[in-house]
Order: C-alpha cells, then sequence, then structure tokens
C-alpha cells in the first residue's frame, strides 16, 4: 500500500511537471474507484493547477474553480507521461495539460479515489478529521502524551490511527517502536512522556528518511517518473519474523494486532 512517503514522493515528482500548467482534459476511462468519480471533475479544463499539496495521503490540486483530491487507495499510482503515452489495463484517469504532459492513475483494486471540492479541501470530510501530520510541529510528545491518557488500545494501533496522526503505517509503526525501544503490545494510556518524547523523534525521522529515499520498499509502487519505487531501506524487524535482532540475536516475532501483522523484539522492545 502506498503510505505517505510514497505519496509524498509522488506530489513531489509530479509537481515540476503540472505546477502552473492548464489542464486541456481530464479522461474517466473507470468511475468506479473507492468513491465513483464525479462528473464535475471536468471543471478542471481550462484551469491552472495553482498548487500541488498533500494532506494525509491525499494529493490536492487546487485550481481558481476547486480542489482536486487524489487518494492512492491500496495500489494505486500517479505518474508523468507524454501525451500519447500507450493505456494499458488498470489506467482509470488521466489529468492532461496544454504542456504535452499528463499524470495518469494506474489503479488494479480500484481502492483509491479522485473526488472535487469547491470549498476549502481542509474541511472535506475526509480530511478534516485527519490527526496532525507526522513530521509537523503540532506532532509532539506532549500531544500523543495528553492524547493517549485512558487509552486502552495498544501503542501501535494508537499511532496507526489516523485521527492520531496521519501516515504512521504497519512498516513506520513497527520500525518506529523497534528503535523506540517501546513494546507494541505496551498500551498507549500507560507509556510514559518520556518514551513518547522517545518514540515522537524516531517517527519523525524513519519517516524523513523514507521520504529522502522516495518511499519503502513496495512491489507495485512506481514513482512519479516511471521509476520503481524500490530501494533498500534497513528494516530491523519488519517481515523479519523468525529471524536474529540485528540489535540483540533474540529471534523477531509476529503477531496479529487489529488485523495488521506485527514485527518484533521482545528483548529490545519492552
Ligand atoms: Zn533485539
Amino acid at each position: 500500500m502506498p503510505e505517505l512517503p510514497e505519496v509524498e514522493t509522488t506530489r513531489k515528482g509530479i509537481l515540476p511537471y503540472i505546477n502552473q500548467q492548464t489542464v486541456s482534459e481530464v479522461i474517466i476511462r473507470q468511475p468506479k474507484l473507492r468513491w465513483l468519480v464525479p462528473d464535475e471533475i471536468h471543471d478542471m479544463h481550462g484551469e491552472v493547477i495553482q498548487s500541488v499539496t498533500r494532506r494525509g495521503k491525499y494529493i490536492l490540486l487546487e485550481t481558481s474553480k476547486g480542489t482536486a483530491l487524489i487518494h492512492l487507495g491500496m495500489s494505486g499510482s500517479l505518474r508523468v507521461l507524454d501525451v500519447g503515452t500507450e493505456v494499458e489495463k488498470h489506467d482509470h484517469v488521466d489529468i492532461i495539460f496544454e504542456n504535452k504532459k499528463l499524470i495518469r492513475l494506474r489503479d488494479p483494486r480500484r481502492f483509491g479515489a479522485v473526488l472535487w471540492t469547491t470549498k476549502n479541501p481542509l474541511k472535506h470530510k475526509l480530511i478534516r478529521s485527519l490527526g496532525p501530520e507526522p513530521l509537523g510541529e503540532d506532532f509532539n510528545a506532549d500531544y500523543l502524551f495528553q492524547y493517549s491518557r485512558g487509552r486502552k488500545v495498544s501503542i501501535k494501533q494508537f499511532i496507526m490511527n489516523g485521527h492520531v496522526v496521519v501516515g504512521v503505517g504497519n512498516i513506520y509503526a513497527c520500525e518506529s517502536l523497534f528503535k523506540a525501544g517501546i513494546s507494541p503490545k505496551a498500551l498507549a494510556g500507560k507509556v510514559s512522556k518520556k518514551r513518547y518524547e522517545n518514540l515522537v523523534e524516531v517517527i519523525k525521522k524513519v519517516l524523513a528518511r523514507a521520504i529522502e529515499q522516495g518511499g519503502t520498499t513496495l512491489k507495485d509502487f512506481v514513482s512519479a517518473t516511471g521509476d520503481p519505487g524500490y530501494f533498500q531501506q534497513q528494516l530491523n524487524v519488519y517481515g523479519r519474523a523468525g529471524e536474529a535482532c540485528l540489535m540483540c540475536e533474540s529471534t523477531i516475532k509476529q503477531i496479529k494486532q487489529g488485523q495488521r501483522s506485527t514485527f518484533y523484539c521482545a528483548k529490545c522492545q519492552k
């Protein structure tokens, strides 16, 4: 699944090709994505893209008439291509520009979304209840500590909750908890302020590094320029069940938490 670093990498990748460019056409080959692509998306015709921003995992293309909200869902990718590039299976949406470039949404599983709003996109129902950006100042130890008091949910599920903070997906949650030395099973409401300070610092570092490197090791992720988004980010625990911990050589364990696999070292993480 494209995580926040992949989405941010995509945003940065498409930005130089489409920012301040005029939309010449929007082609919808398959409107049945996670939600139906609204006809109003065609209001983009003739509009200049005024900004290409991101909130959580939504990419926002702002024009004077409204803002397109794009989400890559489980399997989506957004690429910059030249006009005339052959359409392949699962290429559901093209936004074409007067500079003869287009951005193309490919989404085999169709959990992605292309929506349109004429209001402030940050007040859109899918966006307004999102937690703070992990790399922003609002995401800090005080905030997490206060928010978590009385919570009986595990720390892993807590930091993966998009209302708490956006963008800490499964891989990043596992890796951050390992680096912070916190057991994924610890109750969020019992974690000390000191440990939250450490955790926040680690989450910011892990995500910033992933963004720098262009995302994680996802088979079906392609960057905006079409290169595979694969890179060798060292994963300490994720996907390493049964292997030796790189710190202490204990065996990495795998459990399920809220339907998601958790990988951790019981010795390094308390
Ligand atoms: Zn260990």
